[in-house]
């Protein structure tokens, strides 16, 4: 019978995906006799060199600015030159490999690029691979063949199936997902494009057993993942208190447990904040914060980005907020496309005003993802006018965020999707 090594790369940026990838490769193990080991590596090389399995697949989860890291580029490099002395398969996934799956094959040299989830497609793909079967048959991913480039069926599974967000074998406990993709079609955002505009929930009993899991595990802070945390068991336009209720009221039945909804590493988005979900939230949870997503100051700018809130709506959740006892951490991104200069005045007004009301302002710097419909875009530039009132907002204390980290990022983004290779 042939061998077959999974090494899985880590990194600390996704540690928290990762636990979910390694959850769907801890099952397909425990029924497959051929998985010889499964590794989470550090050291990608020095794991295949170690191997000496028939079958070495080699798994990455990429988000976009991962690719620009130094490592991260001469550790693929390495791994290609050892496809001359060992049979290693190189599998990409996450965010970066959905948005841009050519790219992920052309420019970094991976074999196969899973688009969307891995749950109904990693079983498959390493059945198909360890078989030598043809690969057209696993959905959601796009490969090489001969000198093509094959793309292969759409799927996306009606509920969310089979990965646990932790890993038993190598401890991690990842925030628990109650909610995948997004009905919304914010023009920068990857999200909802993975799922391909569906959205799906994760049953009450399921994050309940999780939460009991995670208790008999010491675990006592529970987070709860969404892509908009007040979104749980809703149509995804108009928020569902009664579910919310529900879930919040069965996970903290588990027993001593801190529960986090609305709060990194979610946020919510501010027509979500609405007094029935206030009346709830506040009764469950832990967090004292809550993350809104406003973007922009202007309704201009927020209709062409297709936000589908206005400003009004961002100062209603803020209010709301405040008059329950939490304190918002208000998300803005700066030098989206098409913003002019009353733009960015009127952003400015609005950042200071509600700084000066108690928000915790997140500036952000538009990055031209792939796989979003501002992809071609411009990367964003931050206005002096910003930089200015970021200033004063942070000697109110009050301001958070990786702007300047990201206006690199964004430029880098750009250039490497405009140009035929990485280097
Ligand atoms: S930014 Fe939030 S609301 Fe907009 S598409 Fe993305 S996940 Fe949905």
């Amino acid at each position: 019978m042939k061998k077959l090594d999974i090494i899985v790369k880590y990194a600390d940026l996704n540690r928290f995906s990762l636990a979910y990838v390694l959850s769907i490769i801890e099952n397909y193990a425990a029924s497959r006799r051929h998985v010889n080991r499964i590794v989470l590596a550090k050291d990608v090389v020095r794991e295949i060199e170690r191997s000496d399995a028939d079958v070495i697949v080699v798994m990455y989860s990429i988000m976009t600015p991962q690719i620009f890291e130094e490592e991260f580029l001469e550790e693929i490099s390495n791994v290609e030159m050892l496809k001359r002395r060992k049979n290693v398969i190189m599998i990409a996934g996450g965010p970066h490999a959905s948005g841009d799956p050519v790219g992920t094959l052309t420019k970094l040299k991976f074999d196969i690029a899973v688009l969307r989830e891995g749950e109904v497609t990693i079983p498959r793909l390493l059945d198909s691979i360890l078989n030598y079967d043809d690969l057209s048959n696993v959905p959601n991913i796009v490969y090489k063949y001969g000198d093509k480039i094959v793309k292969t069926f759409d799927y996306v599974p009606p509920r969310i199936i089979g990965s646990a967000p932790f890993s038993r074998t190598f401890k991690i406990y990842a925030p628990i997902e109650i909610m995948r993709g997004c009905t919304h079609a914010c023009k920068y955002c990857q999200t909802p494009r993975i799922s391909m505009f569906r959205i799906r929930y994760r049953e009450i009993d399921e994050v309940r057993r999780y939460c009991e899991h995670y208790v008999k595990h010491g675990i006592k802070v529970i987070r709860f993942l969404a892509p908009n945390g007040f979104a749980y068991g809703s149509d995804g336009r108009r928020p569902r208190p009664d579910k919310i209720e529900k879930l919040l009221k069965t996970c903290k039945q588990v027993g001593d447990v801190k529960l986090v909804l609305g709060a990194f590493p979610s946020e919510v988005r501010p027509d979500f904040v609405t007094r029935d979900v206030m009346e709830v939230v506040v009764k469950y949870v832990h967090n004292r914060k809550i993350a809104i997503g406003a973007q922009s100051g202007s309704n201009r700018l927020l209709r062409y980005i297709g936000r589908g809130h206005d400003v009004e709506c961002v100062y209603e959740a803020v209010d709301l907020c405040i008059e329950y006892g939490f304190q918002p951490c208000i998300d803005f991104i700066f030098g989206l496309p098409g913003e002019t200069e009353e733009d960015v005045e009127k952003t400015v007004k609005v950042m200071i005003d509600l700084a000066r009301r108690g928000c915790i302002i997140r500036g952000h710097t538009f990055m031209p993802l792939p796989g979003t419909p501002f992809e071609n875009e411009p990367p964003g530039k931050v206005h002096p006018k910003y930089l200015e009132a970021l200033r004063e907002i942070e000697r109110m204390r009050r301001l958070e965020g990786y702007w300047k980290e990201q206006e690199h990022i964004a430029e880098k983004i750009h250039k490497y999707l405009h140009s035929r290779c990485i280097t």
